[in-house]
Order: C-alpha cells, then structure tokens, then sequence
C-alpha cells in the first residue's frame, strides 16, 4: 500500500475565468438535474461563493439556462445548490420568509473528521493517503448499505465532494420530506461516537445494537483486520496469539464464508470482545456530518461544479466501485483545457 501524502496546498489558484469557461463550455446541466429534478428546478435555492469571499444565497432560476448564464458572467469560486420552496427564494423573498418544501436527504462525510484516529500521520482538509482514505470509503459503503437495508431507501447518489470526502444524496421522494427531527433520529441512529471532536467515546450498549452490529463486523471489523498488523494485534485490546493472527490472514484471504464466522471464531475465546469491538468502532467507524444532515435548508455543492481550490470537479461515483475512487481519480478543469 503506498502512504505518499497528497496535498492540495501547493495548486495555484484556479483563475475564476477559467470556472466560468467551465460552465459555459463542458458543465453538463443535465447531470444537476438527473439528481434535483426538473419540475421544482425553478423554486430551488442556489448559492454561491464569490471572489473575495462574497458569500451569497437565496437566488434561483427559471431554468438551466439562466443558471448559466449566472454562472458565466459572475466571478464564481464555488457553487451551491439547496431546499426546494414553496416560492422561488429572492433577495425580497428570502428562504426564512418562504414556505420550505423539500430537500433530498444528504449525507457528508469527510476525511479530516477522522484525524484523532488517523494512525497514518495526515491531517486536516488538504491531507489524506491511501491508508486514511480508506476511511471514508468504508463509510460511503456501510451509510449506504445501512441507508437501503434499514430505511428502504432506494435512490442514493453518491458525489465527490470536491476535496476530502463524499456527499449522498437520496433521493427518494419519501427521503426528500423528513423534517429536522426525523432526520435527526436517522443520524443518531447511524452515530456511535459520543463527541467525535475530542473523546471519540463510543457511544451505546453495542449488544442492542443488532442490525449495525452485524454490519459492522461484516464491513468495518473486516476492513479492520484486513489493515492491522501483526504487531496491533498481539497488543491490547487484542492480544491474540500468532495461531490466532495465522488463522485471522488464512481466513480473510481464503475464505468466502461471512466474516462473523472468523470473528466470532477468534473471539470467542475472549474475555474482553467487547472493548475489542469498542476498538474497531473507534478507529473505524463513520463519522457522519450531522448538521448536514439535518439541516434541511443547508447548501451543498452543486455535483458536477468545480471546487474553486483544486480545479476538481465534483463528480458521481458509483458505489460499487467506491474502493476504487481516490481524490486524483476525480476528473479536474485543467483536462478540460490545457
Ligand atoms: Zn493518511
């Protein structure tokens, strides 16, 4: 595996001429509206980020055209897309003051919520490796899996968000009209880390926890082991003999059985299973970014834009070929014109 570090810090500045060459030219409007729709496009709220950081929101468009054309002509870093409304939101009509319709169920998740527990070294937004990327790619598949499995939802979009991470949007219509509170019983429900800025605490009696505790064993536990070496297990909490480690390194390569059967195997024999498997939820398990959860009138970048740091385009990435999508792998502005 390599650990070399990747580092947007040193990209130049992407001149703003060349984003809104970008949107004029090769911005597929058909992609935005594959994922927010047609029929309420024009009571959408979109935001952007200007030069100087001139922040603005409550805008939005007849149609895709005018869209472009806002995007052609202002001096855009980065652009947003948000809740649809009852009226199209204005500077007179602001979305506080009109009646909030819907807005897709979104998650995010991203790389520097993991750094007490990137063992790898990275830090912060700009930092990330194969190692540590792994993280958020494990999330991606266990959120989406839980998404489907445990709440039947059924159209989930996945998007790069542009630097350090993901963003899903589900998109089923049922998904779309939650409020703040039932999103919020969703996200609790998906959150094991009691304060992920400081303790990392684990949260629940994990016992209880059944539908995510196979789920984690199946996915995170194995992701887990597949990673540790030898010299993490034979410690604490582990302490597992080398017959055990032999048999763990047979077994994931080897065997085609659910991994539970492995895991329960080696653990069975383990007074402390259960701070191992605190362990691995610890190190391991999602980190999802609850505001952007539940905050149903919350912007997020428009897939398909260009993230004004590093000329990559926020691009869909299929889930199943989650593994395979690292940061570099995103298509940039510069491909486009060089
Ligand atoms: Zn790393």
């Amino acid at each position: 595996m390599t650990k070399t570090k990747n580092s947007d810090k040193k990209q130049p500045k992407i001149p703003t001429e060349l984003i809104q060459r970008y949107y004029k030219e090769i911005f597929d409007p058909g992609d935005l509206i594959s994922i927010i729709g047609l029929s309420t496009f024009y009571r959408r709220e979109f935001a952007f980020l200007l030069e100087r950081n001139i922040f603005v929101r409550n805008i939005s468009f007849k149609d895709t055209r005018e869209l472009i054309r806002y995007m052609t002509t202002n001096p855009i870093r980065l652009s947003y897309v948000g809740a649809v409304y009852e009226t199209p939101p204005s500077k007179q009509l602001s979305i506080q003051r009109i009646l909030w319709e819907s807005r897709e169920f979104c998650f995010d998740l991203d790389i520097n919520d993991y750094d007490l527990v990137r063992v790898c070294g990275c830090q912060g937004k700009e930092q990330y490796c194969s190692e540590c990327w792994s993280l958020v790619q494990d999330a991606a598949a266990f959120l989406d899996k839980s998404l489907r499995e445990d709440f039947g939802f059924k159209d989930i979009v996945w998007i790069f968000s542009g630097r350090r991470g993901f963003h899903a949007w589900v998109r089923d219509a049922v998904g779309g009209k939650l409020s703040q509170l039932q999103r919020n019983s969703i996200v609790r429900y998906l959150t094991l880390i009691k304060d992920e800025t400081r303790t990392q605490a684990v949260e629940k009696d994990l016992k209880n926890v059944i539908p995510l505790r196979d789920r984690i064993i199946e996915m995170i536990a194995k992701s887990f082991f597949t990673r540790a070496t030898d010299k993490e297990l034979r410690v604490e909490p582990f302490r597992f003999t080398g017959k055990q480690i032999e048999r763990l390194r047979y077994n994931l390569k080897n065997s085609s059985r659910p991994f539970h059967f492995t895991y329960d195997t080696i653990l069975d024999s383990k007074k402390n299973r259960d701070n191992i498997f605190t362990h691995i939820i610890k190190y391991r398990f999602p980190r999802i970014d609850r505001k952007v959860s539940i905050d149903i009138r919350r912007v997020l970048k428009v897939p398909g834009g260009v993230q004004g740091t590093n000329g990559k385009i926020c691009c869909k990435v299929d889930i199943k070929k989650i593994f395979k999508f690292f940061p570099e792998n995103a298509p940039t502005i510069f491909e486009y014109f060089s």
